[in-house]
Protein backbone atom coordinates (compact mmCIF):
# COMPACT_ATOMS: atom_id res chain seq x y z
CA UNK A 1 0.00 0.00 0.00
CA UNK A 2 1.65 3.39 -1.32
CA UNK A 3 0.42 6.63 -0.18
CA UNK A 4 -0.15 9.70 -2.57
CA UNK A 5 -0.67 13.28 -1.73
CA UNK A 6 -4.02 15.18 -2.50
CA UNK A 7 -1.98 17.82 -4.15
CA UNK A 8 -0.20 15.22 -6.62
CA UNK A 9 3.33 16.68 -6.19
CA UNK A 10 5.08 14.61 -4.13
CA UNK A 11 6.72 11.08 -4.33
CA UNK A 12 4.35 7.69 -3.28
CA UNK A 13 5.49 6.74 0.31
CA UNK A 14 5.24 3.80 2.35
CA UNK A 15 2.83 4.06 5.99
CA UNK A 16 6.12 4.13 8.12
CA UNK A 17 7.60 6.88 5.95
CA UNK A 18 4.33 8.94 6.31
CA UNK A 19 3.80 8.10 9.89
CA UNK A 20 5.97 10.49 11.52
CA UNK A 21 5.58 13.42 9.43
CA UNK A 22 2.58 15.95 8.95
CA UNK A 23 1.82 17.20 5.19
CA UNK A 24 3.19 15.86 2.51
CA UNK A 25 5.92 18.28 1.08
CA UNK A 26 4.24 19.59 -1.36
CA UNK A 27 1.15 20.66 1.09
CA UNK A 28 -0.95 18.09 0.50
CA UNK A 29 -2.83 15.57 2.66
CA UNK A 30 -1.73 11.54 2.21
CA UNK A 31 -3.85 8.74 1.48
CA UNK A 32 -3.95 5.75 -0.27
CA UNK A 33 -3.21 5.16 -3.32
CA UNK A 34 -6.69 3.41 -3.31
CA UNK A 35 -9.38 1.88 -0.23
CA UNK A 36 -8.96 -1.47 0.15
CA UNK A 37 -12.36 -3.35 -0.32
CA UNK A 38 -13.77 -5.64 2.41
CA UNK A 39 -15.64 -8.46 0.73
CA UNK A 40 -18.69 -9.99 2.50
CA UNK A 41 -16.63 -12.80 3.52
CA UNK A 42 -14.75 -10.48 5.88
CA UNK A 43 -16.97 -8.47 7.20
CA UNK A 44 -19.28 -12.00 8.13
CA UNK A 45 -15.89 -13.06 9.83
CA UNK A 46 -15.12 -9.87 11.22
CA UNK A 47 -18.62 -9.92 12.98
CA UNK A 48 -17.24 -12.11 15.66
CA UNK A 49 -13.75 -10.48 16.57
CA UNK A 50 -12.55 -8.54 19.67
CA UNK A 51 -11.47 -5.04 19.25
CA UNK A 52 -7.94 -5.41 18.90
CA UNK A 53 -8.29 -8.26 16.09
CA UNK A 54 -10.46 -6.34 14.42
CA UNK A 55 -8.68 -3.52 14.59
CA UNK A 56 -5.40 -5.59 13.11
CA UNK A 57 -7.65 -6.87 10.31
CA UNK A 58 -8.65 -3.26 9.38
CA UNK A 59 -5.43 -1.65 10.19
CA UNK A 60 -3.21 -4.52 7.84
CA UNK A 61 -5.05 -3.36 4.75
CA UNK A 62 -3.31 -0.35 5.07
CA UNK A 63 -0.02 -1.07 6.66
CA UNK A 64 2.46 -3.47 4.98
CA UNK A 65 5.96 -2.54 5.84
CA UNK A 66 5.09 -3.53 9.73
CA UNK A 67 5.47 -7.36 10.01
CA UNK A 68 2.24 -8.78 11.00
CA UNK A 69 3.09 -9.92 14.10
CA UNK A 70 4.34 -6.99 15.42
CA UNK A 71 1.48 -5.06 14.42
CA UNK A 72 -0.60 -7.45 16.25
CA UNK A 73 0.92 -6.87 19.10
CA UNK A 74 1.04 -3.58 18.61
CA UNK A 75 -2.68 -3.44 18.61
CA UNK A 76 -3.62 -5.70 21.49
CA UNK A 77 -1.55 -2.97 23.31
CA UNK A 78 -3.19 -0.73 22.75
CA UNK A 79 -6.79 -1.92 22.65
CA UNK A 80 -7.34 -3.19 26.19
CA UNK A 81 -9.89 -2.94 28.54
CA UNK A 82 -7.34 -1.02 31.06
CA UNK A 83 -6.51 1.60 28.89
CA UNK A 84 -10.11 2.42 28.01
CA UNK A 85 -11.49 1.66 31.31
CA UNK A 86 -13.63 4.73 31.94
CA UNK A 87 -16.80 2.91 30.14
CA UNK A 88 -20.27 4.26 31.38
CA UNK A 89 -23.92 3.50 31.20
CA UNK A 90 -23.34 -0.15 31.56
CA UNK A 91 -21.42 -0.93 28.76
CA UNK A 92 -19.46 -4.01 28.16
CA UNK A 93 -15.90 -2.86 29.05
CA UNK A 94 -14.34 -5.54 26.56
CA UNK A 95 -16.07 -3.81 23.58
CA UNK A 96 -13.88 -0.35 24.18
CA UNK A 97 -16.48 1.13 22.17
CA UNK A 98 -19.69 -0.32 23.30
CA UNK A 99 -23.00 1.36 22.59
CA UNK A 100 -25.96 2.85 24.47
CA UNK A 101 -29.26 2.45 23.22
CA UNK A 102 -31.25 5.47 24.05
CA UNK A 103 -34.59 3.79 21.93
CA UNK A 104 -35.24 1.77 19.18
CA UNK A 105 -32.39 2.18 16.59
CA UNK A 106 -31.05 5.00 18.13
CA UNK A 107 -27.86 4.98 20.41
CA UNK A 108 -24.94 6.63 21.27
CA UNK A 109 -21.22 4.86 21.05
CA UNK A 110 -18.75 5.56 23.29
CA UNK A 111 -15.65 6.62 21.83
CA UNK A 112 -14.24 8.91 25.18
CA UNK A 113 -13.38 6.09 27.82
CA UNK A 114 -9.71 6.60 27.15
CA UNK A 115 -7.27 8.23 29.67
CA UNK A 116 -7.96 11.93 29.32
CA UNK A 117 -11.89 10.96 28.07
CA UNK A 118 -12.35 12.20 24.90
CA UNK A 119 -12.38 10.08 21.16
CA UNK A 120 -9.00 11.76 20.38
CA UNK A 121 -7.71 8.55 22.71
CA UNK A 122 -8.96 5.84 20.15
CA UNK A 123 -6.54 7.23 17.82
CA UNK A 124 -3.87 8.81 19.98
CA UNK A 125 -2.71 5.96 21.82
CA UNK A 126 -2.30 3.68 18.87
CA UNK A 127 0.23 6.43 17.32
CA UNK A 128 1.84 6.40 20.66
CA UNK A 129 3.18 2.75 20.37
CA UNK A 130 3.84 2.87 16.60
CA UNK A 131 5.95 5.63 16.54
CA UNK A 132 7.69 4.04 19.40
CA UNK A 133 8.16 1.22 17.56
CA UNK A 134 9.02 2.65 14.16
CA UNK A 135 11.93 4.72 15.83
CA UNK A 136 13.25 2.34 17.86
CA UNK A 137 13.59 0.09 14.54
CA UNK A 138 15.22 3.47 12.81
CA UNK A 139 17.49 4.05 15.50
CA UNK A 140 15.99 7.89 15.70
CA UNK A 141 14.34 9.94 18.38
CA UNK A 142 11.57 12.73 17.78
CA UNK A 143 10.27 15.81 19.86
CA UNK A 144 6.83 16.70 19.09
CA UNK A 145 5.81 20.37 19.73
CA UNK A 146 2.18 21.00 19.38
CA UNK A 147 0.32 24.03 20.60
CA UNK A 148 -3.60 23.21 22.10
CA UNK A 149 -6.33 24.17 23.48
CA UNK A 150 -7.50 21.32 25.67
CA UNK A 151 -8.33 17.67 24.03
CA UNK A 152 -5.29 16.79 21.67
CA UNK A 153 -2.94 18.30 23.60
CA UNK A 154 -3.47 16.03 26.31
CA UNK A 155 -4.74 12.90 23.97
CA UNK A 156 -0.97 13.30 22.98
CA UNK A 157 0.88 13.48 26.15
CA UNK A 158 -1.38 10.33 27.56
CA UNK A 159 -0.19 8.31 24.57
CA UNK A 160 3.82 8.86 24.55
CA UNK A 161 4.34 9.64 28.36
CA UNK A 162 6.99 7.27 28.77
CA UNK A 163 7.78 6.64 25.72
CA UNK A 164 11.46 5.52 24.43
CA UNK A 165 12.54 8.46 21.71
CA UNK A 166 9.55 10.67 22.05
CA UNK A 167 10.05 14.10 23.90
CA UNK A 168 6.40 16.07 23.83
CA UNK A 169 6.73 19.69 23.96
CA UNK A 170 3.22 21.25 24.24
CA UNK A 171 1.96 24.82 24.39
CA UNK A 172 -1.30 25.96 26.02
CA UNK A 173 -2.81 29.08 26.71
CA UNK A 174 -2.20 30.26 29.92
CA UNK A 175 -5.12 30.09 32.42
CA UNK A 176 -7.26 29.48 29.87
CA UNK A 177 -8.18 25.56 29.87
CA UNK A 178 -10.81 24.39 32.29
CA UNK A 179 -9.58 23.21 35.98
CA UNK A 180 -9.73 19.90 34.69
CA UNK A 181 -7.64 20.25 31.73
CA UNK A 182 -5.46 22.03 33.25
CA UNK A 183 -4.83 19.01 35.64
CA UNK A 184 -4.98 16.11 33.26
CA UNK A 185 -2.26 17.89 31.00
CA UNK A 186 0.24 19.73 34.40
CA UNK A 187 -0.24 17.00 36.71
CA UNK A 188 2.04 14.15 34.40
CA UNK A 189 5.51 13.66 35.89
CA UNK A 190 6.88 11.60 32.96
CA UNK A 191 10.26 13.26 32.36
CA UNK A 192 9.36 12.94 28.65
CA UNK A 193 6.77 15.31 28.78
CA UNK A 194 7.02 19.03 28.91
CA UNK A 195 3.86 21.59 29.60
CA UNK A 196 4.74 25.38 28.17
CA UNK A 197 1.81 27.71 29.21
CA UNK A 198 1.92 30.80 27.21
CA UNK A 199 0.58 33.98 28.39
CA UNK A 200 -1.40 34.72 25.18
CA UNK A 201 -4.36 32.88 23.32
CA UNK A 202 -4.38 29.80 21.67
CA UNK A 203 -3.91 31.42 18.22
CA UNK A 204 -0.42 32.87 20.13
CA UNK A 205 0.66 29.35 20.85
CA UNK A 206 -0.50 27.97 17.36
CA UNK A 207 1.67 30.84 15.87
CA UNK A 208 4.64 29.95 18.06
CA UNK A 209 4.67 26.23 16.21
CA UNK A 210 3.87 27.47 12.51
CA UNK A 211 6.91 29.44 13.53
CA UNK A 212 8.88 26.54 14.02
CA UNK A 213 7.48 24.61 11.19
CA UNK A 214 8.78 27.41 9.07
CA UNK A 215 12.63 27.12 10.46
CA UNK A 216 13.57 23.98 8.28
CA UNK A 217 16.91 24.16 9.80
CA UNK A 218 16.37 24.22 13.82
CA UNK A 219 13.40 21.55 12.81
CA UNK A 220 15.96 19.58 10.89
CA UNK A 221 19.05 19.92 13.78
CA UNK A 222 16.01 19.06 16.75
CA UNK A 223 13.95 16.24 15.42
CA UNK A 224 11.00 18.52 15.60
CA UNK A 225 7.87 16.92 14.80
CA UNK A 226 3.94 17.01 15.00
CA UNK A 227 0.64 15.01 15.75
CA UNK A 228 -1.80 16.72 14.69
CA UNK A 229 -5.06 15.51 12.65
CA UNK A 230 -4.02 15.53 10.14
CA UNK A 231 -1.58 12.57 10.75
CA UNK A 232 -2.76 9.70 8.36
CA UNK A 233 -2.18 6.99 11.07
CA UNK A 234 -4.85 8.87 13.30
CA UNK A 235 -7.27 8.30 10.67
CA UNK A 236 -6.98 4.88 9.97
CA UNK A 237 -7.01 4.35 13.42
CA UNK A 238 -10.46 5.90 13.32
CA UNK A 239 -12.12 3.74 10.42
CA UNK A 240 -11.73 0.52 12.72
CA UNK A 241 -15.24 2.11 15.27
CA UNK A 242 -16.98 2.31 12.99
CA UNK A 243 -17.00 -1.05 12.14
CA UNK A 244 -17.23 -2.06 15.40
CA UNK A 245 -19.94 0.08 15.54
CA UNK A 246 -21.68 -1.64 12.79
CA UNK A 247 -21.24 -4.49 14.20
CA UNK A 248 -22.83 -3.84 18.07
CA UNK A 249 -25.72 -2.26 16.10
CA UNK A 250 -26.50 -4.84 13.40
CA UNK A 251 -27.62 -8.76 13.67
CA UNK A 252 -26.32 -9.29 9.75
CA UNK A 253 -24.38 -7.96 7.23
CA UNK A 254 -27.70 -7.27 5.18
CA UNK A 255 -28.82 -4.68 7.48
CA UNK A 256 -27.52 -0.42 7.29
CA UNK A 257 -26.83 2.30 9.34
CA UNK A 258 -26.11 5.28 9.76
CA UNK A 259 -23.59 7.62 11.88
CA UNK A 260 -23.64 11.06 13.39
CA UNK A 261 -20.41 12.39 14.23
CA UNK A 262 -19.93 15.78 16.06
CA UNK A 263 -17.14 16.93 13.65
CA UNK A 264 -14.22 20.01 13.75
CA UNK A 265 -11.41 19.09 11.53
CA UNK A 266 -12.93 16.55 9.86
CA UNK A 267 -10.94 13.51 11.41
CA UNK A 268 -13.80 11.60 13.11
CA UNK A 269 -16.49 11.62 10.21
CA UNK A 270 -13.38 11.14 7.40
CA UNK A 271 -12.58 7.74 9.20
CA UNK A 272 -16.45 7.16 8.46
CA UNK A 273 -16.28 8.10 4.68
CA UNK A 274 -13.54 5.94 4.05
CA UNK A 275 -15.22 2.99 5.95
CA UNK A 276 -18.01 3.88 3.38
CA UNK A 277 -15.85 3.37 0.62
CA UNK A 278 -14.26 0.44 2.17
CA UNK A 279 -17.61 -1.15 1.59
CA UNK A 280 -18.77 -1.18 5.06
CA UNK A 281 -23.18 -0.61 4.94
CA UNK A 282 -23.50 2.95 6.14
CA UNK A 283 -26.24 4.43 4.53
CA UNK A 284 -25.67 7.80 5.73
CA UNK A 285 -23.23 9.96 7.61
CA UNK A 286 -24.63 12.62 9.38
CA UNK A 287 -21.80 15.56 10.14
CA UNK A 288 -23.10 17.80 12.85
CA UNK A 289 -20.99 21.16 13.70
CA UNK A 290 -21.55 23.63 16.53
CA UNK A 291 -22.07 27.44 15.76
CA UNK A 292 -18.29 27.40 13.93
CA UNK A 293 -20.41 25.53 10.99
CA UNK A 294 -18.28 25.78 7.59
CA UNK A 295 -18.74 22.72 7.01
CA UNK A 296 -22.63 22.29 7.37
CA UNK A 297 -22.60 25.37 4.67
CA UNK A 298 -20.51 23.31 2.31
CA UNK A 299 -22.61 20.16 2.87
CA UNK A 300 -25.87 22.06 2.34
CA UNK A 301 -24.89 24.68 -0.51
CA UNK A 302 -21.13 23.61 -1.95
CA UNK A 303 -19.55 26.87 -0.91
CA UNK A 304 -16.55 25.86 1.14
CA UNK A 305 -15.98 29.61 3.09
CA UNK A 306 -12.60 28.94 5.61
CA UNK A 307 -13.87 32.14 8.57
CA UNK A 308 -11.34 34.53 9.65
CA UNK A 309 -9.94 33.91 13.12
CA UNK A 310 -12.56 37.06 14.07
CA UNK A 311 -15.46 35.15 12.65
CA UNK A 312 -14.37 31.84 14.97
CA UNK A 313 -16.71 31.56 17.92
CA UNK A 314 -15.90 30.46 21.66
CA UNK A 315 -18.24 27.75 22.16
CA UNK A 316 -19.70 25.22 25.05
CA UNK A 317 -18.50 22.71 22.48
CA UNK A 318 -14.74 23.80 22.38
CA UNK A 319 -13.22 20.98 20.37
CA UNK A 320 -15.36 21.78 17.42
CA UNK A 321 -14.20 25.27 16.88
CA UNK A 322 -12.76 25.86 13.59
CA UNK A 323 -11.88 28.19 11.37
CA UNK A 324 -11.54 25.48 8.54
CA UNK A 325 -11.52 22.07 8.86
CA UNK A 326 -7.73 20.70 8.19
CA UNK A 327 -8.81 16.93 7.13
CA UNK A 328 -11.45 18.14 4.90
CA UNK A 329 -9.34 18.60 1.48
CA UNK A 330 -9.22 14.49 1.87
CA UNK A 331 -12.72 14.14 1.08
CA UNK A 332 -12.46 16.77 -1.37
CA UNK A 333 -10.13 14.98 -3.17
CA UNK A 334 -12.60 11.79 -3.15
CA UNK A 335 -15.44 14.03 -4.71
CA UNK A 336 -13.35 15.54 -7.32
CA UNK A 337 -12.84 12.23 -8.49
CA UNK A 338 -9.25 11.81 -6.86
CA UNK A 339 -8.13 14.84 -9.56
CA UNK A 340 -4.98 16.60 -7.90
CA UNK A 341 -5.23 19.42 -10.14
CA UNK A 342 -8.51 20.20 -9.27
CA UNK A 343 -7.24 20.34 -5.74
CA UNK A 344 -4.51 22.29 -6.09
CA UNK A 345 -6.80 25.04 -7.99
CA UNK A 346 -9.32 24.91 -4.93
CA UNK A 347 -6.94 25.15 -2.20
CA UNK A 348 -5.28 27.70 -4.30
CA UNK A 349 -8.05 29.86 -3.26
CA UNK A 350 -8.54 28.45 0.75
CA UNK A 351 -4.55 28.41 1.44
CA UNK A 352 -5.50 32.61 0.58
CA UNK A 353 -8.34 32.56 3.33
CA UNK A 354 -10.66 32.74 0.41
CA UNK A 355 -13.58 30.68 -0.40
CA UNK A 356 -14.58 28.00 -3.20
CA UNK A 357 -17.61 27.01 -4.65
CA UNK A 358 -18.92 23.70 -6.01
CA UNK A 359 -22.62 24.20 -6.53
CA UNK A 360 -23.56 23.30 -9.72
CA UNK A 361 -20.54 21.38 -11.15
CA UNK A 362 -20.26 17.68 -12.20
CA UNK A 363 -18.82 17.19 -9.08
CA UNK A 364 -21.48 18.48 -7.01
CA UNK A 365 -23.53 16.61 -8.99
CA UNK A 366 -22.06 13.40 -7.18
CA UNK A 367 -22.45 14.32 -3.86
CA UNK A 368 -25.11 11.96 -3.18
CA UNK A 369 -22.65 8.90 -4.04
CA UNK A 370 -21.14 10.23 -0.62
CA UNK A 371 -24.34 10.33 1.55
CA UNK A 372 -23.68 12.87 3.37
CA UNK A 373 -25.87 15.00 5.66
CA UNK A 374 -25.39 17.67 7.73
CA UNK A 375 -26.80 20.10 10.32
CA UNK A 376 -25.55 22.21 13.19
CA UNK A 377 -26.49 23.03 16.64
CA UNK A 378 -26.32 26.07 18.39
CA UNK A 379 -25.55 26.65 22.54
CA UNK A 380 -29.37 26.82 23.08
CA UNK A 381 -29.78 23.74 21.14
CA UNK A 382 -27.01 22.01 23.22
CA UNK A 383 -28.61 22.77 26.34
CA UNK A 384 -31.90 21.61 25.38
CA UNK A 385 -30.52 18.03 24.04
CA UNK A 386 -28.70 17.21 27.15
CA UNK A 387 -31.76 17.84 28.78
CA UNK A 388 -34.00 15.46 26.72
CA UNK A 389 -31.24 12.79 26.78
CA UNK A 390 -31.10 13.04 30.58
CA UNK A 391 -34.82 13.60 30.84
CA UNK A 392 -36.00 10.48 28.22
CA UNK A 393 -33.28 8.41 28.26
CA UNK A 394 -31.40 8.94 31.40
CA UNK A 395 -28.05 9.94 29.62
CA UNK A 396 -25.94 12.22 30.43
CA UNK A 397 -23.92 13.59 26.93
CA UNK A 398 -21.14 15.95 27.00
CA UNK A 399 -21.72 19.24 24.21
CA UNK A 400 -20.36 17.61 21.67
CA UNK A 401 -21.99 14.20 21.76
CA UNK A 402 -25.61 16.54 21.94
CA UNK A 403 -24.50 18.60 19.01
CA UNK A 404 -24.22 15.22 17.39
CA UNK A 405 -27.81 14.27 18.71
CA UNK A 406 -29.51 17.27 18.03
CA UNK A 407 -28.38 16.66 13.95
CA UNK A 408 -28.90 13.02 14.27
CA UNK A 409 -33.01 13.16 15.15
CA UNK A 410 -33.13 15.59 12.03
CA UNK A 411 -31.91 13.10 9.52
CA UNK A 412 -32.56 9.69 10.55
CA UNK A 413 -33.80 6.58 8.03
CA UNK A 414 -36.88 4.44 8.62
CA UNK A 415 -35.57 0.69 9.58
CA UNK A 416 -31.79 2.32 10.13
CA UNK A 417 -30.44 2.21 13.28
CA UNK A 418 -28.56 5.59 14.03
CA UNK A 419 -25.47 5.82 15.83
CA UNK A 420 -24.10 8.69 17.68
CA UNK A 421 -20.64 9.06 18.32
CA UNK A 422 -20.17 10.15 21.86
CA UNK A 423 -16.81 12.35 21.58
CA UNK A 424 -16.03 12.77 25.06
CA UNK A 425 -17.54 12.34 28.52
CA UNK A 426 -19.46 15.09 30.41
CA UNK A 427 -17.09 15.11 33.27
CA UNK A 428 -14.87 17.50 31.25
CA UNK A 429 -17.82 20.65 30.65
CA UNK A 430 -18.69 20.46 34.32
CA UNK A 431 -20.00 24.32 33.40
CA UNK A 432 -22.26 23.67 30.81
CA UNK A 433 -23.63 20.13 32.48
CA UNK A 434 -24.35 22.66 35.58
CA UNK A 435 -26.25 24.98 33.22
CA UNK A 436 -27.97 22.15 31.39
CA UNK A 437 -29.14 20.09 34.16
CA UNK A 438 -28.48 21.94 37.43
CA UNK A 439 -26.34 18.94 38.96
CA UNK A 440 -22.30 18.25 38.36
CA UNK A 441 -21.53 15.64 36.09
CA UNK A 442 -19.66 12.33 37.65
CA UNK A 443 -16.14 11.94 37.14
CA UNK A 444 -14.10 8.29 37.10
CA UNK A 445 -13.31 7.96 40.73
CA UNK A 446 -9.72 7.62 39.72
CA UNK A 447 -10.12 11.00 38.57
CA UNK A 448 -11.75 12.46 41.83
CA UNK A 449 -9.43 15.39 43.20
CA UNK A 450 -6.97 15.17 40.02
CA UNK A 451 -6.80 19.51 40.54
CA UNK A 452 -4.90 19.25 43.49
CA UNK A 453 -2.20 17.23 42.20
CA UNK A 454 1.55 19.30 42.04
CA UNK A 455 1.48 20.32 38.89
CA UNK A 456 4.50 20.18 36.40
CA UNK A 457 4.18 23.56 33.90
CA UNK A 458 6.17 26.23 32.48
CA UNK A 459 5.37 29.89 32.30
CA UNK A 460 6.49 31.51 29.06
CA UNK A 461 5.91 34.87 27.10
CA UNK A 462 4.27 34.22 23.52
CA UNK A 463 8.12 34.56 21.98
CA UNK A 464 9.15 31.99 19.24
CA UNK A 465 12.66 32.92 20.02
CA UNK A 466 12.53 31.93 23.55
CA UNK A 467 10.45 29.08 23.32
CA UNK A 468 13.00 27.32 20.58
CA UNK A 469 16.08 27.97 23.03
CA UNK A 470 13.76 25.76 26.07
CA UNK A 471 13.42 23.06 23.53
CA UNK A 472 16.66 22.51 22.35
CA UNK A 473 17.92 22.55 25.94
CA UNK A 474 15.67 20.17 26.25
CA UNK A 475 15.20 18.17 23.10
C1 LIG B 1 -11.58 16.77 18.38
C2 LIG B 1 -12.98 16.63 18.85
C3 LIG B 1 -14.08 16.71 17.97
C4 LIG B 1 -13.91 17.01 16.50
O1 LIG B 1 -13.32 15.94 15.79
P1 LIG B 1 -12.70 16.19 14.34
O2 LIG B 1 -11.98 14.92 14.02
O3 LIG B 1 -11.75 17.35 14.49
O4 LIG B 1 -13.82 16.49 13.42
C5 LIG B 1 -15.36 16.54 18.47
N1 LIG B 1 -15.55 16.33 19.79
C6 LIG B 1 -14.54 16.26 20.67
C7 LIG B 1 -14.83 16.05 22.11
C8 LIG B 1 -13.21 16.39 20.24
O5 LIG B 1 -12.21 16.32 21.12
Amino acid sequence: MRYISTRGNSPAQAFCDILLGGLAPDGGLYLPESYPQVTRAELDAWRKLSYADLAFEILSKFIDDIPAADLKALVAKTYTADTYRYVRNGGNPAEITPLTQLEDGLYTQELSNGPTLAFKDMAMQLLGNLFEYVLEKRGESINILGATSGDTGSAAEYAMRGKHNVKVFMLSPNGLMSPFQRAQMYSLQDANIFNIAVTGMFDDAQDIVKAVSNDAEYKKQYKIGAVNSINWARVAAQIVYYFQGYFLATRSNDEQVAFAVPSGNFGNICAGHIARQMGLPIARLVLATNENDVLDEFFRTGVYRPRATAETSVTSSPSMDISKASNFERFAFDLVGRDPAVVRELWAQVDKGQAFDLSGTDFWAKMPQFAFVSGKSTHADRIKTIRLAHGRYGVMLDTHTADGLKVALEHRLPGVPMIVLETAQPAKFEGTIREALGQEPQRPADLAGIEELPQRVEVMAPDAGAIKRYVAERA
